[in-house]
């Protein structure tokens, strides 16, 4: 196993932004997805990050070349046996993620920390998968990922204070701010967050407001940076749907129950930014 390699599942926004900020911090990261042009896509959208922090002159141009060189694309999970952590980044979906986790812990030497990005998904459901629950943990990053401060660090219930250590150090050496949370639906970030979303889209089916007043009245009226129906297009409808779905199951609350018209959005492949389209267009 070698200290300075890092494994990326999934090369999506977050996947992509992990792998990036690894990169940048030093780290040997294989960045994986499905298949290589998904890996490709995500190494081109680190290229277009990076590029974007150079054009600001925080980032000198043989920086990036030198980030780019640290980022190895691959589609074999195999390929991650000499990895110190794996951090997974995967669709938010309960069986592929076990499916994932079962896998990696075939793969990777018993040591080897196996962390999930997850937004919503039991991290002791996901550790139950393996045979080192007490090396599994939740490591929650935030969109975008090169510049959001929070990462929050979850404890499944069987999670060792190793790990945990581990973890927030690493979160740390990557320049982000740790906070521990328990493992409870939503964590603590989702749990408030995504119930307010959810309340804006049904503001917006119900005929209140326009999607553009719903998001004018959280900006300027509660100083929210960016309105709650322009930040659900940035997260992906999918991923909105999957954590309410996981709060609504876990809970067993009807105050969970998801908005009819973020069901219809998700049906229609109305994902938000990422497909060009949700509550806004996107070019
Ligand atoms: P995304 O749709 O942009 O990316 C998901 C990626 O996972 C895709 O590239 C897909 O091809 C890949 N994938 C699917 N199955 C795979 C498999 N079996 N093996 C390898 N790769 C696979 O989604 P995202 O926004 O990057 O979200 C990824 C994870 O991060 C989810 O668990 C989500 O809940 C979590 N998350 C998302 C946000 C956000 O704001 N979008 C924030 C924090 C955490």
């Amino acid at each position: 196993m070698e200290q300075n390699v890092i494994g990326v599942v999934g090369a999506g926004q977050m996947g992509a932004g992990i792998a990036q900020v690894c990169a940048q911090h030093g780290y040997s990261v294989k960045l994986l997805d499905v298949n290589a042009a998904a890996v490709q896509r995500g190494i081109q959208a680190i290229g277009a990050s990076l590029d974007r922090f150079v054009k600001k002159g925080t980032l000198k141009a043989e920086e990036k070349a030198a980030t780019l060189d640290r980022i190895t694309p691959t589609a074999e999970l195999q390929d991650f046996r000499d990895a110190r952590i794996v951090i997974e980044a995967a669709t938010e979906r309960s069986e592929l993620k076990f499916d994932l986790f079962r896998r990696l812990d075939q793969i990777c030497p018993p040591e080897t920390i196996l962390a999930s990005n997850t937004s919503s998904i039991s991290i002791t459901e996901i550790a139950a998968q393996t045979k080192r629950p007490a090396n599994v943990i939740g490591m929650h990053f935030f969109n975008p990922v090169p510049l959001m401060s929070l990462v929050e660090i979850v404890r499944g219930l069987l999670t060792n204070d190793e790990t945990y250590q581990a973890v927030d150090v690493l979160a740390r050496e990557l320049g982000k701010i740790p906070v521990e949370v328990n493992d409870f639906p939503g964590f603590v970030s989702n749990r408030i967050l995504m119930p307010m979303i959810n309340e804006a889209i049904y503001t917006l089916y119900e005929g209140v407001a326009s999607a553009e007043a719903i998001d004018t009245v959280m900006k300027l009226g509660m100083n929210h940076p960016m309105g709650p129906l322009t930040l659900a297009d940035f997260i992906g409808l999918d991923t909105c749907l999957a954590i309410m779905e996981v709060l609504h199951d876990g809970f067993g609350d009807p105050k969970y129950r998801p908005c009819p018209l973020l069901r219809k959005m998700v049906a229609a492949g109305l994902l938000g930014k990422k497909s060009g389209r949700g509550f806004y267009q996107y070019g």
